[in-house]
């Protein structure tokens, strides 16, 4: 008898989970495993704003893909997925063609725009290594190009950020540390520096504990860090950003970094592939299939699962997704083994910690509030933990960070 073929799109967070259960439950004989990867290593996308403020190398929050599956079960290819064709059952790659009997959908997210004119064109978002080399990559040059100029260009030393969810508040923590040493390097004077943290609604990281919001704004300003509350941007130009000012009126902001982390949507390869989405992202079933696909699974930033206490879509996070990793491996593994009563998926949230730069965060944990040097530490011990559940210990020596104080 063939052995059904289960194709899982995406080396992140949940496809790696996925894949790496996958390779325990299943034996050589029972399934053939293929992972698909536009790259040929894992980036640790939680760690993404370290290596965009040039606080962490870009080598330090990624590792080659090959070296933490079973080669001798899973066949890795590198390849950029275009399209899935439910119909077929096939999955179109830049390469070619991949026929599957299951599918795992775990592409992440992109940056979400909202339609907003000029953020493709002129502002960066820190989605993958690429972005990240290049922002951290284009701030050092306005810092080194400011220093050497005759005519001196003060925007060079402005940067916005766009939205204060925890994308911006992490990434302005980096730069609260990153900008000091940037300075010294190139001999500027820090009160040249401006750091402007744009943000819509009427708090920084709405619907978070205000008392923990508090600490850090209060933290980030101490650094330097100024904050536009209640202010939309409504356009990124070649000069900076108009922000809305009152009713009718607006008002522009020079700046020659402007990075946009205000929120994400699902890949594109979901509306490309015309499953039922919402901004990109498949309602899930119960057991994370997508509605009406009995052999596809959808996971991470392309899923979306209802909070059924608020009635609200949980955030798109790591945790959710290798949680959910873990049961589309063994829905799948049921599945292959001929038993179709497959598990539901229940998020089991243990909390939220945002890091404030390498030495201070801010979190809720198990229901209780942390900050300083404890939250800091348990902000390491998650990402160690996200490294072990992948390559276990050796991963974590490797890659793991234990410089905790
Ligand atoms: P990802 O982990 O993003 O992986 C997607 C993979 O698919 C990548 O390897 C990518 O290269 C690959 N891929 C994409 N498109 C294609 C294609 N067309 N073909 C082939 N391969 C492709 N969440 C938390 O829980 N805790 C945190 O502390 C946290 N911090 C964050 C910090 C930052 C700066 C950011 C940006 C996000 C953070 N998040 C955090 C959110 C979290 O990173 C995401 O929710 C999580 O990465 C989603 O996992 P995923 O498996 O869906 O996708
Ligand atoms: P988000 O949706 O959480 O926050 C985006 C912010 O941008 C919001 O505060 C929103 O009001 C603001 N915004 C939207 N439009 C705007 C505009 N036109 N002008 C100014 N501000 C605007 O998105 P995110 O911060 O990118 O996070 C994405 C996901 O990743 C979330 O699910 C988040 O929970 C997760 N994440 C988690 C952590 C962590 O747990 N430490 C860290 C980073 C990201």
């Amino acid at each position: 008898m063939k052995r059904p073929k289960i194709v899982v799109l995406g080396a992140g967070y949940g496809g790696l989970i996925t894949v790496t259960r996958l390779q325990k439950q299943l034996g050589n004989n029972e399934a053939d495993i293929v992972l698909v990867n536009k790259n040929d290593y894992h980036y640790e996308t939680t760690w993404l704003h370290e290596a965009s403020a040039g606080t962490l190398h870009h080598d330090r929050v990624r590792y080659d893909i090959k070296k933490v599956i079973d080669n001798s079960k899973v066949d890795f290819v590198q390849a950029t997925a275009l399209k899935v064709d439910h119909q077929a059952k096939k999955v179109l790659l830049d390469s070619g063609e991949l026929d599957y009997d299951y599918l795992v959908v775990a592409l992440g997210g992109v940056s979400e725009t909202f339609g907003i004119t000029g953020l493709d064109k002129y502002a960066f978002t820190i989605s993958n290594i690429n972005s990240a080399r290049q922002i951290r990559e284009h701030i050092e040059y306005q810092f080194a190009t400011y220093a050497v100029e005759e005519e001196k260009n003060a925007d060079r030393l402005t940067i916005v950020v766009g939205g204060a969810g925890f994308t911006g508040i992490e990434f302005l923590g980096e730069l609260g540390n990153r900008i000091p040493e940037l300075c010294e390097e190139y001999d500027i004077d820090q009160k040249l520096v401006r750091v402007i943290c744009v943000e819509a609604a009427p708090t920084a990281l709405p619907g978070f504990d205000p008392e923990l919001v508090k600490y850090a704004m209060a933290h980030l300003e101490s650094k330097g860090i100024e904050f536009m509350i209640g202010t939309a941007i409504k356009e990124a130009t070649p000069e900076g950003i108009i922000v809305a000012k009152g009713e009718n009126e607006t008002e522009e902001i020079k700046a020659e970094t402007v990075v946009w982390a205000a929120g994400v949507r699902g890949n594109p390869i979901i509306e490309a592939s015309e499953f039922e989405n919402m901004r990109g992202r498949v309602k899930v079933e119960k057991d994370l299939r997508a509605p009406n696909l009995s052999d596809v699974f959808v996971i991470g930033d392309c899923s979306l699962v209802i909070n059924e206490e608020i009635n609200r879509p949980y955030p798109p996070t790591a945790q959710i997704a290798m949680q959910q990793g873990e049961l589309a491996a063994s829905n799948i593994a049921k599945l292959v083994k001929g038993n179709t009563n497959l598990d539901s998926f229940v998020f089991d949230n243990k909390g939220t910690v945002c890091s404030l730069g390498d030495d201070d965060a801010i979190g809720v944990v198990f229901g209780k509030k942390v900050t300083g040097t404890k939250a800091s530490f348990m902000k390491k011990m998650i990402d160690n933990r996200a490294l072990f559940m992948v390559g276990g210990v050796p991963l974590t020596m490797k890659k793991g960070k234990f410089n905790f104080f």
